[in-house]
């Protein structure tokens, strides 16, 4: 069974007080701060009538202050429900409306944005990170001296409420239990081969759970995190070099843009053993993992699986691997059959351990039914194994579109068209059709000083598509509407015919 993490850490704490769990931009947090920091957070809430399973918005940037309000809501078992440092406008308001906060912790310069966003927000319920001057400021709370000696929750209490991107929609509130987030934890652990004297280099922002999932790491074995506030390709080995960090977590792109930056003989001079993630196209690996001389560790996982689900340990290119042992991944045809190895389907998750799947999205039954059926999750990816035994994503199955009588798949399109040279991002959609059926229409953004000239890139695509997959309608866009983990928003893309290359 699933244990939670606060009994753990605070077990760890009084053992080893002086350990160091975390650095911020070299800046050392020990265990004994952090559960000093976070008991007076959590004596806090309590004084301000905050209980347990009531929710909390936080919006900051990583900082010592932003780990310290985590695990004292954690140990209040008060909701934390973390927001992109970056939204604005209607996207934040959503959030702030939709997950009903009790108060909300924010860094001073997104105070405003947070009250221009937050209606409903009682202002005396903002508290604020970073300015000395604000009554209620976060640094008062967490250097007082207060004393919280509340059990630790239970692993099936609910520990965050994590929007999903919105992709493919309004985004989402997956409620993750205090299990969960230990489980993902364990499953780093064991895909990243990490031991004792590990240092885990992180980059990305804790608001979502591939970033949340790693202050488990510290408690379950004596890892570090280094930590720093924002992504930079031009210092990232550098920073690795000086933390010592011996893995590195890379989403989408990364590998991409750190492959950009000059090359330098100090480029395999480093300690890093491991690079684990998600979403790097195929093509990147070899060249990364010569390049920097590191183990590349392809993930496919969602929030309401614990994060990750399958991984790829074999080095077979391309594919996401195998399952975390908790889990069995079938592919099945839209009449919920399985489909014979090689072939395409929706892959569906089931466990035996109890508590590795979410519960369910807040206050939304009806994504909730979609998603969650007999106890096991319907991902809507499409993916396929191999007769070894991999798996293999190949993107969303509501993103495909039928044209010609085939299915196109939109993620296979644009894998190709984003390796035409002039092309910075693309998206596909489907249009109707004058008979029956679908056209698709690209959009492409051309990269900065190129131009995209659409005929000659439909000739290009021609040579490397079946005609069926070849867009007839092409649109060039200065800029895409993005989620607030940057991707495409597609469902915003106009279908209009007006205005583009046919
Ligand atoms: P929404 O559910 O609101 O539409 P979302 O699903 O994009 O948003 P996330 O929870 O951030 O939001 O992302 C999970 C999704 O990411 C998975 O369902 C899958 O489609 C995609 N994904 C997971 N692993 C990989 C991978 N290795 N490569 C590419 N995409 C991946
Ligand atoms: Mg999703």
């Amino acid at each position: 069974s699933i244990e939670g993490f606060i009994g753990s850490f605070k077990t760890k704490a009084a053992r080893v007080p002086d350990q160091v769990f975390a650095r911020f931009n070299g800046e050392p947090i020990t265990f004994g701060l952090l559960d000093t920091m976070s008991g007076n957070f959590a004596a806090e809430l309590r004084r301000r009538g905050l209980k347990s399973g009531d929710r909390v918005a936080v919006m900051m940037r990583n900082s010592r202050f932003s780990l310290a309000v985590l695990f004292g809501l954690a140990k209040a078992g008060v909701v934390w429900v973390p927001v992109n440092a970056q939204l604005r406008g209607e996207g934040l308001r959503y959030i702030l409306e939709h997950c009903e906060p009790g108060a909300v912790v924010c860094d001073a310069d997104l105070m405003q944005t947070v009250r221009e966003c937050g209606a409903a927000v009682d202002p005396g319920a903002i508290i604020v990170a970073g300015d000395e001057r604000t009554s209620g400021a976060l640094e008062a709370i967490l250097g007082m001296d207060a004393s919280f000696d509340e059990p630790a929750p239970a692993a099936s209490d609910l520990f965050s409420i994590m929007y999903t991107s919105g992709t493919t929609g309004r985004p989402k509130g997956v409620l993750v239990t205090h299990g969960m987030i230990r489980l993902a934890g364990e499953a780093v652990r064991t895909l990243s081969l990490a031991k004792a004297g590990d240092v885990f280099f992180v980059w990305e922002p804790l608001y979502h759970i591939g970033g949340a999932q790693l202050i488990v790491l510290p408690i379950i074995d004596d890892i570090q995190l280094a930590m720093v506030d924002r992504f930079s390709a031009s210092r990232f080995w550098d920073q690795v070099r000086t933390y010592g960090a011996t893995h590195i977590h890379y989403l989408g792109g990364i590998p991409q843009i750190l492959l950009k930056q000059p090359e330098s003989e100090l480029d395999k001079k480093h300690p890093v053993r491991i690079a684990w993630g998600g979403g790097c196209p195929k093509e990147v690996w070899p060249l990364f993992s010569e390049r920097f001389g590191v183990e590349m560790r392809e993930c496919y996982g969602m929030t309401e699986a614990s994060s990750i689900t399958t991984c790829n340990a074999n080095g077979v290119v391309g594919a996401v691997g195998r399952a975390m042992p908790w889990f069995t991944v079938e592919i099945l045809d839209e009449n919920g059959k399985p489909v014979p190895v090689g072939e395409k389907g929706e892959i569906v998750v089931r466990t035996q351990l109890e508590g590795a799947l979410f519960k369910g999205y807040l206050r939304n039954p009806e994504a909730t039914e979609k998603a969650l059926r007999n106890g096991a999750l319907h991902t809507g990816d499409s993916g396929s194994f191999d007769a070894d035994g991999n798996l293999w994503f190949h993107g969303r199955l509501t993103d495909s579109v039928r044209c010609k009588g085939e299915n196109v798949s939109a993620w296979e399109v644009e894998h190709v068209v984003a390796s035409y040279p002039a092309v910075e991002d693309c998206a596909m959609i489907g249009v109707a059709a004058e008979i029956g059926e679908q056209d698709i229409k690209l959009f492409v953004k051309p990269k900065l000083g190129s131009a995209i000239v659409p005929a000659e890139l439909s000739i290009w695509l021609g040579e490397r598509l079946a005609a069926y997959q070849n867009p007839r309608y092409i649109a060039v866009v200065d800029e895409f509407e993005r989620t607030p983990s940057q991707r495409i928003m597609k469902h915003k893309l106009p279908s209009g015919l007006s205005n583009c290359w046919d």
